[in-house]
């Protein structure tokens, strides 16, 4: 069993004159807790995710790192939302669903899952510059990355570049029923909803961002290298996003 107070702990620990720690939902005993990082003048939020399948512990730790130790150098350019771990008891016991025995990430419509409604009231009005969702698969032998966009920067290959300095890549052709190209996955929304229905990703993408991305750990390696991947990735991304963003503003004026 892990330490979800262990756990809770780190993330109180995060509150700060630029961070705020609120508790977004309650699930079953466990509060999930979310961490606001104001940006220091009005700039676009991102949101990052992590634990939504509670046996994919390096997006938790990711998380938790990205907060600890790298987004002093972001909150100039960017807010930040984060929920580094919304399923709890799925993170204590390593189990993908939660208490209830549900997957979280593919039963937005189902009005019974505390964790599902918390991320409804942080959602509400919202809209993210980007979301990165972080996750692990247990049969991958290397990183991947799930990838929607629409007017957003092209940065799946530059990610994947990124991460191969870190972490082996999935290079295989298909990947988890999709077509991959070189550990990148571009799902047909449309597709997925008929496969999946109503899912947390689909939902980010249709209604709160025009760039989801996915990003998946191989969980046989090591936790280090796995949290390494997701924080090269969300780099990467923050990077590209900035680079973006200024070269509009130029075009602009
Ligand atoms: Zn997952």
């Amino acid at each position: 069993m892990r330490d979800y107070d262990l756990l809770t702990r780190r993330i109180e620990a995060l509150a700060s004159n630029s961070a705020r720690v609120d508790t977004m939902t309650c699930a079953d005993g466990y509060p999930v807790l979310r961490v606001s990082v104001a940006s220091r003048v009005p700039a676009p939020t991102v949101l990052l995710i992590g634990g939504t399948h509670g046996d994919e512990p390096a997006g938790v730790e990711a998380c938790l790192t990205v907060l600890e130790h790298d987004l002093a150098a972001w909150h100039r350019h960017f807010g930040f939302e984060v929920v580094p771990c919304l399923n709890p008891f799925g993170y204590v016991h390593n189990t993908r669903h939660n208490a209830r025995n549900v997957d979280i990430n593919w039963t937005y419509d189902d009005k019974s899952v505390p964790e599902v409604d918390g991320m409804k009231r942080l959602l509400r009005g919202q809209r993210f510059s980007f979301a990165l969702d972080f996750h692990e698969d247990w049969e991958s032998p290397g990183y991947y990355l799930y990838e929607l966009r629409r007017n957003a920067p092209v940065m799946g290959r530059a990610v994947i570049h990124a991460v191969s300095t870190v972490c082996p890549i999935n290079r295989k052709r298909a990947i988890d029923g999709w077509t991959a190209a070189g550990g990148l996955i571009a799902p047909d929304p449309e597709r997925e909803v008929e496969r999946r229905g109503a899912g947390l990703p689909l939902v980010l993408f249709f209604d709160h961002t025009d760039h989801l991305m996915t990003s998946e750990s191989p969980s046989g390696l090591a936790m280090d290298i796995r949290v390494a991947a997701h924080r090269t990735a969300l780099q990467t991304v923050l990077r590209h996003h900035l680079r973006h963003r200024r070269a509009n503003q130029t075009e602009q004026a």
